[in-house]
């Protein structure tokens, strides 16, 4: 299998994205330590798969957390940087406390996140590290401007880490989902369904993506089928940045 022998890490694993990548990566024979802060949800999620998977309470914003999480695992060949979350908020009404805490989760933590498996993965002769940003790391959408921050630094770390661990065999990428059916859209606006089928409309799929469709492309960067793929950015948007605000659609 792909991910055979292969040691992942994955945060914001207890739902969404990171428990679509728990799944497939357990499907592609890795060890999986799935590592959230919604300890029964994520829980529940590793017990699922047996003895693949494993739960490891880690919020990503915590150096201790980090400490304790790579102290507990040892090997580490993959770090999946998923753990995020979104605030709506114009530039005018976002308060310092949103601010900070959207940039906590998603700079902050991947950045801690990247820093605490370096040495693991130095002593191993390598890993593969991957950033999910965003397409709102790659061009701008009005009420996001903390979450643009965020994930528009993810975009500029993952470059640097990758330009910095080559020489040890590291390799360190970042994805970039479009509009994906989860419940971060649904939590951000205060818990209200919300029908996301007019947003997918308007991209060349007509569609929003699913969670499966973002974890291939994790399993891809994982895989030793990206070997030669760092510093890079994958995006899976359905085509929403293939076109600009002034096409005539
Ligand atoms: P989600 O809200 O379903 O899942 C995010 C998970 O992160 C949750 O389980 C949550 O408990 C966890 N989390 C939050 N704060 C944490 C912390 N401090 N420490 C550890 N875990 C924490 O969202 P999702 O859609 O699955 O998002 C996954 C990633 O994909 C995020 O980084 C998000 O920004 C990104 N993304 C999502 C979309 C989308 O449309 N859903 C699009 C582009 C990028």
């Amino acid at each position: 299998m792909r991910l055979d022998e292969k040691v992942v890490l994955i945060t914001g694993a207890a739902r969404g994205q990171g428990a679509a990548a728990v799944r497939a990566c357990v499907a592609e024979g890795a060890r999986v330590y799935a590592a959230d802060v919604r300890d029964d949800l994520g829980k529940a999620c590793a017990d699922e798969l047996g003895d693949a998977a494993e739960y490891v309470h880690l919020d990503v914003s915590s150096e201790q957390d980090w400490a304790d999480a790579v102290a507990r695992i040892g090997r580490i060949d993959v770090l999946v940087n998923n753990a995020g979350v979104l605030h709506f908020g114009a530039v005018a009404d976002t308060t310092l406390a949103d601010y900070e805490r959207v940039i906590r989760v998603n700079q902050i933590g991947t950045f801690l996140g990247m820093r605490a498996v370096v040495p693991v993965m130095r002593e191993a002769g390598g890993g593969s590290i991957v950033n999910v940003s965003s397409i709102e790391g790659l061009a701008a959408a009005p009420y996001l401007v903390a979450y643009a921050a965020s994930k528009f630094a993810i975009r500029g770390m993952t470059k640097v880490a990758a330009v910095e661990l080559g020489e040890h065999g590291i390799r360190v990428n970042s994805v970039h989902p479009g509009m994906i059916d989860t419940d971060m859209v649904r939590d951000a606006a205060g818990g209200a369904e919300i029908d996301l089928t007019p947003v997918g409309r308007k991209v060349a799929l007509r569609r929003v993506g699913r969670p499966d469709e973002i974890a291939g492309l994790v399993v891809f960067l994982a895989s030793d089928e990206s070997s030669y793929c760092t510093g890079a950015e994958f995006v899976a948007d359905g085509g929403a940045t293939a076109t600009h605000a002034l096409n005539l659609a």
